[in-house]
């Protein structure tokens, strides 16, 4: 007898990635095959185990990759095989998911399985888009009803006289295509004409698009609009309130696709921070951290960082490797007891911190030049500084300059990594703010886009370019860019402040014109 394997139905959330469950996510991270649809939102694919394997099976209306049986046959043979298997539904499996098709194919061949909610589209669309499906004095009920039937069918499964006035709010799923004929029958059952509608696009998505008026009027609206699928369709007084509560088409960033040129590692703190402020965030690495030609001249160093006055740590990564080594030496923190350290940034501060250690030193100011200033009389210390194979050489000789002897050791290196020239342009293409964090990323994304053929300046002559800091804006200005918007603190927070600022600077200029 094989091991036998285990399916999970999972629902993965409208879009949001934040929207899927707690426990769909912990499944997710441990299955050995992901099979997902066209409205799972394909970054959750980021939780799953890098040596998952991933299918996609399609279904997006009219185009099935794999018919439902062959959906049903495939999670049958993986549990079967006894693999664990994620399969990832858009919304929640039960809610016109065809999870109870999959189930029942399931529990026919004898093949264990559960089902993880999610949460659907038919609330969550609505709610980004300002709608409550309840609302005290407006609906006490709501339904969530197919938008899909054939209108030829003389048969409706819908009995239309009673939905349309028996039940406050409707939502309808999968019905753009069918609007015309959706709203026909609500008008010709009595549901009266001046009713709110609304239509959710793509809703808790950075590209949500909302189109909205009254049984009257919405079928013109929408045509106008060119709106297409997928949307929820609300129908009912609580889509009138969308005109107070919409929220979520608010924010600061709402509408921006902004590019993350950090690396992997160091991304996901700016991305979450400009996600929360309603941006898409598109992650492209310039840089890749790899470690140093050869240990020997760290380790050393960290073998006799006692000798040392001060070490000065410039960049998170430096913090790192540093540490690495101490460990692997079978050293701790308290090598470093009568050492000074010096932290170039808040950042690189919290990476000591969370070694245990606290910076002696950290200037107002985070770029090198401050940091020589503040660090008192240096004349004839000893100054260890681990940093990239390739550094501004500007703070060692400050130190130098005065009087300091300063040791500088590779902690890391920087490398540029690969991408695929036509990737890399349509990326382009598509962003409409670009972030530069370091000169590096400025330099790096240069020579990217000059190995697929394309000059940096040109490639982003309609993008917001921000900035973290005037080195670096200056080696923006150097490649040709124009820089919209510098932080005025130079770390994450400020850059993602001064986007902010220039952004709403730009919209008001707008209005102001209108
Ligand atoms: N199980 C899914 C629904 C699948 S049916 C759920 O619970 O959400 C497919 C329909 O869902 C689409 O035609 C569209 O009407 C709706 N839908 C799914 N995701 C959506 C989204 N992010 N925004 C708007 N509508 C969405």
């Amino acid at each position: 007898m094989p091991v036998r394997g285990f399916v999970s139905l999972i629902g993965a959330g409208p879009g949001d990635p934040g929207l899927l469950t707690v426990h769909g996510a912990e499944v997710l991270s441990s299955a050995d095959v992901v099979v997902y649809d066209y409205l799972a939102n394909p970054a959750l694919l980021d939780l799953a185990r890098s040596d998952a394997e991933q299918i996609y099976v399609g279904k997006k209306a009219g185009c099935h990759t794999l018919s439902q049986d062959e959906i049903n046959a495939l999670l049958v043979e993986r549990g079967l095989a006894g693999q664990r298997v994620a399969r990832l539904k858009g919304g929640d499996p039960f809610v016109f998911g065809r999870g109870g098709e999959e189930a029942l194919a399931l529990v026919e061949a004898g093949v264990p399985f559960e089902v993880v909610p999610g949460i659907t589209s038919a609330v969550a669309a609505p709610a980004y888009a300002g709608i409550p499906v309840t609302h005290r004095g407006l609906a006490s009920s709501f339904a969530v009803v197919t938008g899909h039937e054939d209108p030829a069918k003389d048969e409706s499964a819908l009995d239309w006289s009673r939905l349309a006035t028996g039940v406050d709010t409707l939502v309808f799923l999968m019905g753009v295509g069918n609007l015309p004929k959706i709203v026909e029958q609500l008008l010709s059952h009595g549901r009266p004409a001046d009713t709110p509608v609304a239509l959710v696009r793509w809703g808790t998505r950075p590209d949500q698009r909302t189109v909205s008026g009254t049984l009257s009027n919405i079928v013109e609206r929408v045509r106008s609009a060119g709106l297409r699928p997928p949307a929820v369709t609300v129908v009912g007084a609580v889509a009138g309130l969308r005109e107070r509560l919409r929220w979520f088409e608010e924010r600061p960033l709402f509408g921006q696709r902004v590019l993350v040129t950090r690396t992997r590692q160091q991304a996901s703190a700016l991305s979450a921070r400009l996600r929360a402020l309603g941006a898409e965030a598109v992650e492209l690495p310039t840089i890749e951290i790899a470690p140093p030609e050869g240990w020997a001249r760290l380790d050393g160093a960290v073998a006799r960082v006692s000798g040392y006055d001060w070490v000065i740590f410039t960049s998170v990564n430096g913090v790192a490797a540093f540490w690495e080594r101490l460990v692997h030496a079978g050293l701790d923190a308290r090598k470093l007891h009568g050492v000074r350290l010096a932290a170039i940034g808040p950042a690189t501060a919290a990476a000591l911190e969370s070694h245990g250690v606290a910076a002696d030193y950290m200037p107002d100011e985070y770029v090198a030049e401050a940091i020589a200033a503040g660090m008192g009389n240096v004349r004839a210390l000893r100054v260890l500084l681990p940093r990239a194979d390739i550094a501004r050489p500007a703070l060692a000789d400050l130190m130098r300059s005065a009087g300091a002897e300063v040791i500088e050791v590779a902690a890391y290196r920087t490398v540029r990594p690969e991408v695929d020239a036509r990737e890399l342009r349509t990326l382009l293409e598509s962003v409409t703010v670009a972030t530069f964090t370091s000169s590096s990323t400025v330099r790096n994304l240069g020579a990217m886009a000059q190995d697929a053929g394309l000059d940096l300046s040109q490639a982003l002559a309609g993008v917001t370019v921000a900035c973290i800091g005037p080195i670096t804006a200056e080696t923006a200005r150097g490649m040709g860019l124009g820089v919209h918007a510098m932080a005025e603190e130079y770390t994450i927070e400020g850059l993602v402040q001064a986007l902010v600022d220039h952004v709403q600077a730009i919209s008001g200029e707008d209005e102001s014109k209108r």
